[in-house]
């Protein structure tokens, strides 16, 4: 199984996995980086877009979605999500605007489409897609029903966990099961406070339906902290305003250092914004 990050954060996010016999099923989890980029991210790879079986959707905001239209005009790559999030997309993509992450409208890419392909995943439920089985869940976010992904396949676990005000104990006990967890360190807490944003933006991030501090997310990292446990952490969708990698890094091991969780077992990096990390687990040892 191969996990590589071609973006992450307010900018824009787009995750491959990929699994199967010489790779052969790919799936994007959210598609919110340009066409372009993507291609050239994936041909660094070795992978082309024409086989990527399908993308998995966490939840219509534009830095999440905004290549699917000319993705399907390209490609027919199928939209792989809950019902309510792909009937929202598809009203955005009619409308010709996005919702932002911050409330803004953006204008979608015109692009003639008849119907968006799309295979209904409802949030909760299980999917074996190509060699990957998937179950999505809730999180905690203003999207129509924003949701987690856990992908296994040749007996690892990713679990994707980005744009959630809190974390549930539903969410605790999907998590607990990652071999790599791939989780929301939005901002610190201090600077947003302290920053440039109005109010009413910064009170929506701080929500529970807004996004994770590093605190928060260190708070339920170490809720879910077992000496056996996750060997791979990604700290996600970092905000260019309120973070950066190497604050977001060292709070959460300060966190868990203080709480004396022993690190030395478990890798943790910050996904840049542009392409990040690579997890294979054929090249592991
Ligand atoms: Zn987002
Ligand atoms: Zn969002």
């Amino acid at each position: 199984m191969r996990v590589v990050s071609l973006g992450s954060g307010s900018s824009g996010n787009a995750l491959l996995v990929e699994a199967g016999p010489q790779g052969r099923t790919k799936l994007l989890v959210d598609a919110g980086l340009s066409v372009k980029t993507m291609m050239k991210r994936l041909g660094q790879i070795s992978i082309e877009l024409s086989q990527i079986r399908g993308v998995l959707v966490t939840h219509e905001h534009s830095d999440h979605v905004s290549a699917l239209p000319t993705l399907i005009k390209a490609y027919a790559t199928p939209i792989i999500t809950d019902p309510r999030t792909y009937h929202a997309i598809d009203a955005s993509v009619r409308a010709g605007s996005w919702r932002s992450d911050t409330g803004r409208l953006v204008a979608t890419q015109s692009v003639e489409l008849d119907t968006l392909p799309v295979e209904e995943l409802p949030i909760g439920e299980k999917r074996l897609i190509g060699d990957i089985e998937v179950v999505s869940f809730a999180t905690s976010h203003d999207a129509v029903a924003p949701c987690g992904y856990l992908l296994k396949a040749g007996g690892w676990r990713i679990c994707i966990v980005t744009d959630t005000g809190h974390v549930t104990a539903a969410m605790l006990e999907v998590m607990q099961h990652a071999d790599l967890l791939i989780l929301e360190a939005n901002h610190d807490k201090e600077r947003l406070l302290r920053g440039p944003y109005p109010w009413h933006l910064k009170k929506r991030i701080l929500s529970e339906t807004g996004h994770l501090s590093n605190e928060q997310a260190a708070e339920a990292i170490l809720r879910i902290w077992r000496s056996d446990g996750m060997r791979w952490l990604w700290l996600a969708h970092l905000s260019r305003t309120n973070n950066t990698p190497e604050l977001a890094l060292y709070s959460v091991r300060e966190y868990l250092l203080t709480a004396g969780a022993n690190l030395a077992r478990c890798q943790i990096a910050a996904l840049p914004p542009d392409m990040g990390q690579m997890w294979d687990s054929t090249r592991l040892w």
